[in-house]
Parts: structure tokens; C-alpha cells; sequence
């Protein structure tokens, strides 16, 4: 009886004829190139009228901005430390290390340069399975020296949001469990799997999302209060609800928690005492691996070496890390795992992979920056710098009305926008108001490029800056938020504080 119908359906269909569409649009698809001889000429000497032709011609996308933004955005000729220039001549300070990544500021230590050239004249590229260049085994034995407990490398993708993928595969195949429990307003990235982590409004892009990725509250509300009248009972209270969560969903099905060590995109977030510890007990408690994401912090941002460093005794099962590890001059991040789960993947594939993973020119510039990191004490810098970054932010806090608050760790803080009645001028998704589009405005004219995540306003310089240079970006910001306070109406500041830049 099956099979009849079967074969009916068959009948039926060819007794149909039926052709698909023609093309009736045929388009020519060859063209004989004519290229601008001016291509011919050295980078670095086209005049500003000639790029801003160019671009007039040639727009390009932005990519978490409307194209069109792209015609505020300066040409930059130059990198000189922890500064930019642009194609006039004017010196911008880079407030954010651009976004959190740039670490080392632009003048890169010559070991770095010259590791990248002797590794694209030697041996360019390799494809991760047919062959091992010297410089695999040796940043993987470096990276193997720094990290702590038994978390060893395990791969080397491009990016952030790609060691984000790796280490949410490694955590399902390893498990056999498929959901990631990751929080709210956290930020994982761009592609797929890293975007459904994703807890701020950069997921809503993507639509509908992978599914098995479960949102969890962080312990950093905006309009309520986690109960409890001590800190100690509000974190009890934040990982209770963790937990009751992961009880609703089935523990059996969660294969990890993925966490921002410190949230950085989010608004510099160090999760409170205690809070870590506990997340690590439940996914002790539940099977569940603890995967941290030290994409922003890693590499020694927060004054550690890794964020979760910040939390005692909380080893994760996962790490990921991206931006620092080469301060960003070459695209290269790591996906470092526990020494379980890296013998698990010597039986059976990963089951992720890229061809640009564990690429030989970015390994040979990030294996240079992380000895120059440990070399140069740049984490120790970063401590001792610390204390006159903070004592800055709280200055501005105090003295500009529209500053709710603020928070640092390293060289790393936010401060937080309020409106004159002290409600939030905006959320994040939102776009800029008037007075935001003025103060960025201000903060460019005064010699500013960073990163805008209103109403937070991150500050985060290469970690290579000295105390005058720290100075002077905040004497330009603090210009540029006596601009924000009356844009958003509130009274000008008294300035009374002064920096010795
Ligand atoms: N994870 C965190 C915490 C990040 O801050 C970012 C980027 O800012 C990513 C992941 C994604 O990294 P990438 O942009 O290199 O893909």
C-alpha cells in the first residue's frame, strides 16, 4: 500500500512536466578591471582629498553602525603610543585601547614586528593538521607556563567570538549536554553560537537565535534590586535564582555556564564577593563546566594577568581569550581548557575548526607580546597605575552632575549617565539623543577616540600609558563631559581638581 502511493506520487510527477525559471535577466559578470594607478603608489601617501574621494566613492558598511556614520569617522594615518593621528595632523588620545583590544597602544615593541616578518618570509601559513610550525609548540608551551591550575592551550582561532564557539563545542561534546546558560547584557560575539550567548542587544539582530542558549540574570540589575540586606545576602539570593534556574531547565541538560569575568562591554562589572565562587559550586554541584570568557579582560586589562584571577579559588573549565593576546596587531585569540577535557579531544575530534586557527604569523606576533607582557612586568604596570586611574575616575564622578556613578578595576572603568531627575537617559539598544551625538562631538574635538556603549562610558587606555599621559586623557574627558552635563541640562561642574599633565 506504501509502496503504491509511493509510486503514484512518482506517476503523478511525471505526468507534471515541468521546468524551472529561465534566467531571463542575464547580467554581465566580466569586466575588464581598470585600476586607479594611483594603487601603485606606497600606503601612506595618499593625501586626505584623495581618500576622502575615495570613500565617497567606494562606502563601505559599518557594522554595529548605520553606514552612514561612516563620514564622522576620521582617517587615521598613524599610530605614535597611545596615540592616533589623523590625515590633518591632529592626535587623538585612544581612550578605549579602540575596543579594549589594543593594549600595547600603537608602537609596537620590535620583537613583535620583526617575529611577523621572519615568520611570513619563513613559513607563512600552515593548515592546522598538515604540519606544525615551531612556533605552535612554543606559544603553546608559553601559554601552558602562564595559565594557572591545570588549564592548558587547546586551539588558536582569529577571533573572540570564534574561541567563544570552540569552547562552547568542546563544553557540549565534552558533556553530551546542549544548553550554555549565559547572563544577561553579556557579550560573546558575532557569529552564531557566540551571538545566541550573547545577552545585550546585539542578539536581537541575528533574529531567531541557535537554539539550547538559556539567559540568566547577572548579579547587576538596572530598575530592581536583587533582596537581602547585606551584600552577602544579595549575592546568596543571585545564586539561588541561578540555581533554581539550572533546576528548571534540567541540570542534565546544561552542558556550561558562560560567564564574563569581569562584564566589560556591559559596563565594567566585577562580579561581587562570593559570586563566583558560588556559580563554580553549583556547576561542581551540577556537572556543569564553568566557562569564562576573558576575551576584554584577558591578559592583564583588570591589573591580573586573567580576570578570574580576580576570584579566589574559582579555577574555570574553559577559558577564552582574544584582543590581548596580541594586542590586537595581528587577529589571533585561544581557547584554553582543563587537562580532563583536553584528554577527552585526544580520542575523539573537537569538531570545530577555521582555516585560519592557530595561523603562524598571528601565533609568531602574539607569542613575542605576551613574553614582551611578562618581560616588561605589564601587569604589575597595570597595578601600579591603578590607584591614579581610579582617584581620576572618581574625581569626574564627583564633579560632573551627569555622572551617576562609576566603577574601575586596573585600567579599566565606566562611569554611568543619569538625567537631571536621575533616571537613565537611555538604554543601550537605544540610539543617541542629541545631547550623546554633542558630547561625542566634544569628546572628539578634544582629542578623544573610544568606544560609546551610552549610558555607559567606558575608559580603558593601552596598558602601556604613563601617569602624564593618563592625565591628559582625563583632562580632555573631563572637557568633554562639562559638554554632556549641559547638554542633558544639568548645572555646570565647579572644576576644581587639577591634573599635573
Ligand atoms: N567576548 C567578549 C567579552 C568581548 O568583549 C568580545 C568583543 O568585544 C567578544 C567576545 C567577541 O570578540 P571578537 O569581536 O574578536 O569576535
Amino acid at each position: 500500500m506504501v509502496n503504491s502511493i509511493g509510486r503514484a506520487v512518482v506517476q503523478t510527477s511525471r505526468r507534471w512536466p515541468h521546468k524551472s525559471p529561465a534566467l531571463s535577466r542575464l547580467v554581465e559578470n566580466e569586466k575588464p578591471p581598470v585600476i586607479d594607478k594611483e594603487h601603485f603608489q606606497p600606503l601612506g601617501t595618499w593625501s586626505a582629498e584623495k581618500l576622502q574621494s575615495s570613500q565617497d566613492k567606494n562606502p563601505f558598511m559599518l557594522t554595529w553602525d548605520s553606514g552612514k556614520a561612516r563620514d564622522s569617522i576620521p582617517h587615521i594615518s598613524h599610530g605614535d603610543g597611545i596615540y592616533l593621528v589623523d590625515v590633518n595632523g591632529k592626535k587623538y588620545v585612544d581612550w578605549t585601547s579602540q575596543a579594549v583590544c589594543t593594549n600595547l597602544g600603537q608602537t609596537l615593541p620590535r620583537t613583535k614586528v620583526e617575529a611577523a616578518a621572519y615568520q611570513m618570509q619563513k613559513l607563512p601559513f600552515l593548515y592546522g593538521a598538515m604540519g606544525i610550525p615551531e612556533v605552535r609548540t612554543r606559544l603553546n608551551q608559553l601559554m601552558n607556563e602562564i595559565l594557572p591550575g591545570d588549564l592548558c592551550a587547546a586551539v588558536f582561532p582569529s577571533s573572540g567570538s570564534e574561541a567563544n564557539e570552540a569552547g562552547i563545542m568542546m563544553a557540549r561534546r565534552y558533556t553530551g549536554r546542549d544548553k550554555i546558560i549565559s547572563l544577561y547584557r553579556g557579550y560573546h560575539g558575532a557569529t552564531s553560537g557566540a551571538l545566541s550567548a550573547t545577552g545585550d542587544f546585539r542578539r536581537w539582530y541575528g533574529r531567531e537565535q541557535s537554539s539550547g542558549f538559556v539567559k540568566a540574570f547577572s548579579p547587576f540589575q538596572l530598575f530592581w534590586q536583587i533582596g537581602g540586606e547585606t551584600e552577602d545576602e544579595k549575592v546568596q539570593m543571585c545564586l539561588n535564582m541561578l540555581e533554581e534556574q539550572i533546576l528548571n531547565e534540567g541540570p542534565e541538560t546544561i552542558a556550561s555556564v558562560l560567564i564574563e569575568s569581569v562584564m566589560g562591554s556591559a559596563g565594567c562589572f566585577v562580579m561581587p564577593p562570593g559570586y563566583m565562587q558560588g556559580v563554580r559550586a553549583i556547576c561542581d554541584k551540577y556537572g556543569i563546566l564553568l566557562h569564562c570568557d576573558e576575551v576584554m579582560v584577558g591578559f592583564g586589562r583588570t591589573g591580573k594577568l586573567f580576570g578570574f584571577q580576580h576570584y579566589d579559588g574559582v579555577l574555570p573549565d574553559i577559558v577564552s581569550m582574544a584582543k590581548g593576546i596580541s594586542a590586537s596587531a595581528v587577529p589571533l585569540s585561544m581557547t584554553a581548557c582543563s587537562k580532563d577535557i583536553l584528554d577527552h579531544f585526544d580520542e575523539t575530534p573537537l569538531g570545530w575548526g577555521s582555516t585560519y586557527q592557530a595561523h603562524a604569523v598571528a601565533m609568531a606576533c602574539a607569542y613575542e607580546n605576551v613574553k614582551y607582557l611578562m618581560e616588561q612586568n605589564i601587569v604589575g604596570r597595570v597595578q601600579k597605575l591603578a590607584p591614579v586611574f581610579e582617584e581620576n575616575m572618581a574625581q569626574l564622578a564627583a564633579t560632573h552632575p551627569s555622572i551617576k556613578q562609576y566603577r574601575a578595576i586596573g585600567l579599566f572603568g565606566c562611569f554611568d549617565v543619569h538625567d537631571v531627575d536621575g533616571s537613565n537617559p537611555k538604554l543601550q539598544h537605544e540610539a543617541p539623543t542629541e545631547a550623546f551625538l554633542k558630547y561625542k562631538r566634544a569628546y572628539t574635538e578634544n582629542g578623544l577616540i573610544g568606544l560609546h556603549r551610552y549610558p555607559h562610558i567606558h575608559v580603558a587606555p593601552p596598558l602601556i600609558i604613563n601617569e602624564n599621559e593618563l592625565n591628559d586623557g582625563f583632562n580632555r574627558h573631563d572637557n568633554a563631559l562639562d559638554t554632556l552635563d549641559e547638554a542633558l541640562g544639568h548645572e555646570l561642574p565647579d572644576d576644581s581638581f587639577t591634573r599635573t599633565a
